[in-house]
């Protein structure tokens, strides 16, 4: 099994990146000055010329870009090639408003490929693996991303798409898969299914990575995924207007590596867009410096996390981004404290009675937000004594209320009551229409 893609990019010194950086910054800016009106127009608005941008440094005189200039320029507004360049389209559903539409040319596709095929190196998967994709085939960029991934790397793959639980289980035993990628709540909701149907997963299968992301998920969520199932689970970290998952965490599980040679990545203040230093928490910022029908200049992807530049076991001199904490969309804000779903996550997996689905329901009543957790029970700690019931609802709302510092209402549901997602799972519903 091979340790690295690339070991001459991936062990490069930091320096030397440095250098590769600058140089195809400087080239990305007069190539978007050059070829999209709209990065043209929007240069000339924040009075920088391309000429200005002679080093890393003067990255920060660059305006942002975000999700709402894809969307206001709907469908290719600010593509830098003509359409017969392109080789495929992929397009986001956006929950809210237009969709968003993404082109790659052919190169686009292989620094896409070559992303994750680093990315999957990393986490020793190759040759001999079969790697079932489970996530959605199509419009979504998750299902193809893993699977070009995978089939560079050598493995083989099952594209089983998402849905159809049953089948996934019966071929991951028949076919004898070894790799699962796909939302971390569908490889949990598989696991019920299987247990319900008498198979062990973790005795059964042959199972022993987990390719998990499209949805933030935490910590104490992977070790109980590792344990119930005895695989390892890693983050997969990407958004469809960056071509779709591209990096993961390494061996070490200890932050995502993104690749420099392709992405320049800062944090920044949300509020005031001011760049934060690294190990402050912050909003991830994110340059495209290999993308040619899409490129993004400082795109404010919107995911809170932390850089890490310092050394990874591993040996990779690429930086790292820690664990997203949430995006800010996802942020909630109630009597005037942010709480992200992922804190409130964290708290229901260290408690080993509550199950892994969960709904956060927030109301405003009398002109009070009020928020409400869904919980389910585990099977190994059912009861339906009303004792029992109501020690378990105020020990999960004690806990919450120590980490988010508000008084939170937990209501125990009926086991397998509350939705089980085949893709992202929707954990909020906010009634407040704010
Ligand atoms: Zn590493």
């Amino acid at each position: 099994m091979k340790e690295y893609w690339n070991p001459w990019i991936e062990r490069m010194p930091v320096s030397e990146l440095e250098k590769i950086q600058e140089k195809k910054l400087i080239d990305l800016v007069n190539y978007v000055y050059r070829h999209s009106d709209f990065y043209k127009k929007r240069f000339d608005e924040a009075g920088v010329k391309p000429g200005d941008i002679k080093s890393l440094e003067d990255l920060q005189k660059l305006p942002f870009t975000y999700k709402r200039d894809l969307r206001d320029t709907y469908p290719t507004g600010m593509f830098c090639v003509p359409n017969e360049q392109l080789v495929r389209f992929h397009v986001s559903s956006g929950t809210t408003g237009k969709p968003t539409v993404v082109g790659y040319t052919q190169n686009d596709i292989d620094v896409w490929t070559t992303s994750l095929a680093r990315a999957m190196t990393s986490i020793g998967v190759g040759r001999g693996d079969i790697v079932q994709v489970g996530y959605g085939y199509g419009l979504f960029t998750g299902g193809l991303g893993a699977h070009y991934g995978a089939e560079e790397v050598g493995a083989t793959v099952l594209p089983v798409s998402s849905g159809n639980t049953e089948r996934q289980i019966e071929l991951m035993q028949d076919l004898g898969s070894t790799v699962i990628a796909c939302t971390p709540s569908y490889f949990l909701f598989m696991n019920e299914v299987a247990n319900t149907t008498g198979i062990s997963i973790k005795g059964e299968t042959q199972l022993r990575v987990g390719i998990f992301g499209a949805e933030p998920w935490t910590e104490e969520m992977r070790r109980r995924i590792e344990e119930f199932t005895g695989i390892k689970a890693y983050d997969i970290y990407g958004t469809s207007e960056l071509s779709g998952p591209l990096f993961t965490e390494c061996m070490y599980q200890d932050g995502i590596h993104i690749w420099a040679d392709q992405f320049l990545i800062e944090v920044i203040d949300p509020v005031t867009g001011e760049q934060l230093s690294d190990g402050e928490r912050g909003e991830l910022v994110i340059t495209t410096l290999a993308k040619e029908a899409l490129p993004l200049i400082r795109y404010r992807i919107g995911d809170i996390t932390v850089i890490n530049r310092g050394e990874c076991k591993c040996g990779r001199t690429h930086p790292r981004i820690m664990r997203v904490l949430g995006r800010v969309d996802d942020m909630l804000i109630i009597r005037g404290i942010n709480v992200f779903p992922g804190q409130i996550e964290s708290v229901l997996m260290k408690i080993p009675q509550v199950g892994e689905h969960f709904m956060i329901v927030v109301d405003r009543i009398n002109e009070l937000d009020v928020m409400k957790v869904q919980i389910e029970m585990t099977d190994e700690a059912f009861s339906d004594k009303v004792n029992d019931i109501m020690a378990l609802e105020s020990k999960v709302s004690s806990s919450l209320k120590h980490v988010l510092n508000i008084a939170v209402k937990v209501e125990l549901v009926e086991k397998g009551s509350l939705p089980r997602s085949m893709g992202k799972a929707k954990r909020v519903i906010d009634n407040r229409n704010l």
